[in-house]
C-alpha cells in the first residue's frame, strides 16, 4: 500500500478517499486567490488532507471550517490547526443549510475525485446557501461542467450546473503536482449561483433534462414523447438533439412542456 508522509504523520493512501495531495504552493496560493475568499468570509473547505489548500486560506481569513473524512487526516489537521473549526465526517452527509446560517458559504476543495457529481449535485441543492464555490476536479469533468452547446463533452451535467451557476474554467493542473500522482489531469473550476433564480420546479427541470438527454443520438421529440405532452412546443425544436440546444432553449422547452402524468 502507498503510504504519504508529512509532519510526523504517516497514512496509507486511501484510494476511495480521492487521496491525492497538493504539493505546489503557486498552485494552492492561485487557487485561494481565485476564490475571491477573504477576511470576513464564512468559508468551507471540503477536504482538507495534510492541509496544503487549507494553509493558504488561513492567510486571508483567520477561522472557517474544514470537513475531512479520514480520521488520522481529522486528527493532523486538529492538532496542526486548532483554530479551525473541523467536522470529522462525510461532506456527503451533512447539512449545509446550518452552517450558512449567518452568511452564505464560500466553498473551496481539492476535492476527492471519487465523488467528484455527488458532491456537485449536492452544491447544486444547495446553491441558496453559497457565495461560490471553487474546485479542484479531473480535467475531464471539469471540460464537461463548462461546455458549450454542440460538443460531445456538452450534456446533463453542463446543463444543471450551468442552469443555476455562473461555471468559470480557471486553469489546468498537471498531475505532477500531486502526492501520490493520478493517472489523471486537473482543471480548477470556479461556480458562483446565478443571482435570478430561473428554475421554479428544480427536480422537474433535472428530470426533464436527463430525459432530453436520454439517447443523444435521439431527436428531443423521440425522447421527450413518452414522458412529456409537446403539443406546446415549436415542432422545430423537436426535430434537434438534445446537445444543440443552449441554456436558454432549455429553459423555454421546459416551459412550453407539460408532464404526462404516469
Ligand atoms: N486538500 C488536500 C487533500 C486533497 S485529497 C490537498 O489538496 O492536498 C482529498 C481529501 O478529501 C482527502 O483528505 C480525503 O481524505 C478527503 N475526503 C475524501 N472523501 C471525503 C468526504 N466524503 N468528505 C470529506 N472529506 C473527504
Amino acid at each position: 500500500m502507498r503510504k504519504v508522509e508529512y509532519k510526523d504523520t504517516e497514512i496509507a493512501v486511501k484510494k476511495k478517499l480521492g487521496q491525492n495531495f497538493l504539493t505546489d504552493r503557486n498552485i494552492t496560493r492561485k487557487i485561494v486567490a481565485a476564490s475571491g475568499a477573504g477576511a470576513e468570509e464564512n468559508i468551507l473547505e471540503i477536504g482538507p488532507g495534510f492541509g496544503a489548500l487549507t494553509r493558504e486560506i488561513i492567510e486571508v481569513c483567520r477561522a472557517f471550517t474544514v470537513i475531512e473524512k479520514d480520521r488520522r487526516l481529522a486528527e493532523f489537521i486538529r492538532t496542526e490547526y486548532p483554530q479551525l473549526t473541523l467536522i470529522e465526517g462525510d461532506f456527503l452527509d451533512i447539512d449545509l443549510k446550518p452552517l450558512a446560517e449567518e452568511k452564505p458559504l464560500r466553498v473551496l476543495g481539492n476535492i476527492p475525485y471519487s465523488i467528484t457529481t455527488p458532491i456537485l449535485f449536492k452544491l447544486l441543492e444547495h446553491r441558496h446557501s453559497l457565495v461560490s464555490a471553487t474546485l479542484m476536479m479531473q480535467h475531464e469533468v471539469a471540460m464537461r461542467i463548462v461546455a458549450k452547446p454542440g460538443t460531445k463533452e456538452y450534456g446533463i451535467l453542463a446543463v444543471q450546473m450551468q442552469a443555476s451557476f455562473d461555471v468559470d474554467y480557471l486553469f489546468k493542473v498537471g498531475r505532477k503536482v500531486f502526492r501520490p500522482q493520478p493517472n489523471v489531469d486537473s482543471a480548477v473550476i470556479r461556480m458562483t449561483p446565478k443571482k435570478e433564480e430561473r428554475m421554479e420546479d428544480q427536480p422537474g427541470f433535472s428530470r426533464f433534462v436527463r430525459t432530453a438527454f436520454h439517447q443523444r443520438r435521439k431527436t428531443l421529440l423521440n425522447n421527450l414523447k413518452e414522458s412529456y405532452n409537446l403539443e406546446l412546443v415549436d415542432s422545430n425544436t423537436l426535430t434537434l438533439r438534445a446537445e444543440a440546444l443552449s441554456i436558454e432553449d432549455f429553459f423555454k422547452l421546459f416551459s412550453q412542456l407539460r408532464p404526462l402524468s404516469q
